[in-house]
């Protein structure tokens, strides 16, 4: 069977919820006795709206949030109390390195939704790298497909990749239903058949002027890779192989050359971009400028290039080391600068797991072991405790960050908001339940992650999706069965611009 052939997504009894909705808020607001029956109830909750936190009642019928009002009093078949919790959009991580099929062992579906679930989320967009073979082709996305149904906890939508000699094979992608396409300007991949490449010049520009005709967006890993290479080899040769030392064959400029180029390639081939896991201010600055110039561009940056240092890099070693790498101090800072001023349209995971075997250097080399962090079961806490409770960035916003501005870019139109006839995908977050981040708590295929020891002052309670409880922390953790679904974008042409 072919995966490709299923029609677009859609609405699935929208009318009936348009019914539901206007009879239950008639109710609401006339105080008729009239009683309706919905699925689900989520009563008493600080509810994040879009633009506002309320107390407030949620209906749920088919999978969609059917009412929403100060009071409820209708029953239900499933009642769940939220009080002195946060109600909010599940998290949709559009940054996330299954490594199923192919690399199974490295992570798969089972065990890696099971952790998003845990964490939060409700949605992830699966990257076109780590699996074999990396998702450049319509064969390789629909080995993606096979391999991926029935095993996702939350719901999935899948990236095309573009890479050197796959220019004729971006449209078929696109019919096939992927969200976007991701590119690398840094090395990246082996010689392993069907593995993924970084891009040459020509393929960047070429593969950018021809998802132009497609209306997609371009998603890029923007560092230098001839600076990165050449600094490393130098470094090697001469043994020094420390966390510091890694870190400064990748310096900030080596980022954003790789912006700049990539932002000036789109101008002249009108491609819309996203740049993904920005680490750097002047990053940020490079592409804010590009925005307010009319550049059709948007950005994201991860947990981790907020909450871990160079030096505490060191301290970590190998569980911390990822592309581009952790900053100082005083870049972190300026990160959460930008951040604050509402600059990070999104946070997304970069989830990038491997064995611990692949973590582990005989002789300490860090430039030995893979680069990628786990992390994705503990970042919706991490940042809400990070950014709105230490730093009062406002919950709306955070909110915007990780739920509401990833799905509308990307075209997952269900998703995303806590609003009448989106999906019900939503988390429960105790503001006041502190945790600290152990082992056993992990659903990852291999159990390890730079935060395991860190102490986080609030904690993701429960997650539903489409309504259904999928993760109840008080009640066993995940539940039931992976009732995640694939998930293809509106059209193109739907897509929300940049966030204002
Ligand atoms: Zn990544």
């Amino acid at each position: 069977m072919s995966f490709c052939q299923n029609t677009h997504f859609h609405f699935q009894n929208l009318k009936r919820i348009q019914f539901f909705k206007i009879q239950s808020f008639s109710n609401q607001i006339t105080g008729r006795g009239f009683t309706t029956k919905y699925d689900t109830l989520i009563k008493n909750g600080k509810v994040v709206f879009r633009n506002s936190v309320k107390i407030a009642d949620l209906a749920i019928q088919n999978g969609k949030i059917a009412v929403i009002a100060d009071k409820i009093e209708e029953t239900a078949e499933q009642v769940y109390d939220a009080s002195d919790q946060y109600v909010m959009p599940g998290m949709v991580d559009i940054h996330v390195h299954m490594c199923e099929p192919g690399r199974t062992e490295w992570e798969g579906f089972e065990t890696g939704t099971k952790a998003l679930a845990a964490g939060g989320t409700t949605t992830y967009v699966d990257m076109p790298l780590n699996a074999l073979p990396a998702t450049t082709t319509k064969d390789a996305l629909e080995k993606k497909l096979a391999a991926a149904a029935g095993k996702n906890y939350v719901d999935y939508a899948f990236y095309g990749g573009l890479v050197p000699g796959n220019l004729d094979h971006l449209k078929e992608l696109s019919d096939c239903g992927v969200v976007a396409y991701k590119c690398f300007m840094a090395s990246c991949g082996t010689d392993l058949p069907g593995d993924f490449k970084n891009v040459d010049d020509y393929t960047l520009y070429a593969g950018m002027k021809k998802l132009a005709e497609l209306g997609h967006i371009l998603l890029i890993h923007a560092e230098n890779a001839a600076i990165t290479d050449g600094l490393a080899e130098e470094m090697i040769k001469q043994g020094k192989t420390s966390p510091a030392d890694y870190v400064a064959t990748r310096p900030v400029f080596t980022e954003v050359d790789a912006i700049k180029r990539a932002l000036y390639f789109a101008k002249q081939t009108g491609c819309k971009l996203h740049f993904v896991h920005v680490s750097s201010a002047e990053g940020v600055e490079e592409i804010t400028k590009a925005r307010n110039e009319g550049q059709d561009v948007t950005l994201e940056s991860c947990p981790h290039y907020f909450t871990i240092t160079t030096a505490q890099f060191a301290e970590i070693g190998p569980l911390a080391k990822c592309s581009p790498p952790l900053r100082s101090e005083a870049e972190q800072e300026k990160l959460w600068e930008g951040l604050k001023q509402g600059k990070i349209d999104m946070l997304t995971s970069d989830h990038s797991p491997c064995p611990p075997v692949m973590k582990d250097s005989e002789t300490g080399n860090i430039f030995e072991v893979w680069g990628g962090i786990t992390g994705c079961q503990n970042n919706v806490d991490l940042m809400f405790d990070e950014a709105v409770k230490k730093r009062n960035i406002p919950i709306t916003q955070f909110t915007r960050m990780i739920a509401t501005n990833p799905a509308e870019r990307f075209g997952l139109k269900s998703k995303g908001e806590i609003a009448l006839a989106k999906d019900a995908d939503l988390l429960f977050l105790d503001p006041d339940r502190p945790y600290t981040v152990s082992a056993e708590d992990l659903y990852y295929r291999h159990k390890h992650s730079p935060y395991i020891g860190r102490k986080i002052d609030c904690r993701v309670t429960k997650t539903f999706l489409r309504g259904q409880l999928i993760f109840d922390l008080d009640g066993g953790g995940i539940t039931g069965e992976p009732v995640g679904k694939w998930i293809r974008p509106a059209k193109v042409s739907d897509y929300a611009g940049v966030p204002s």
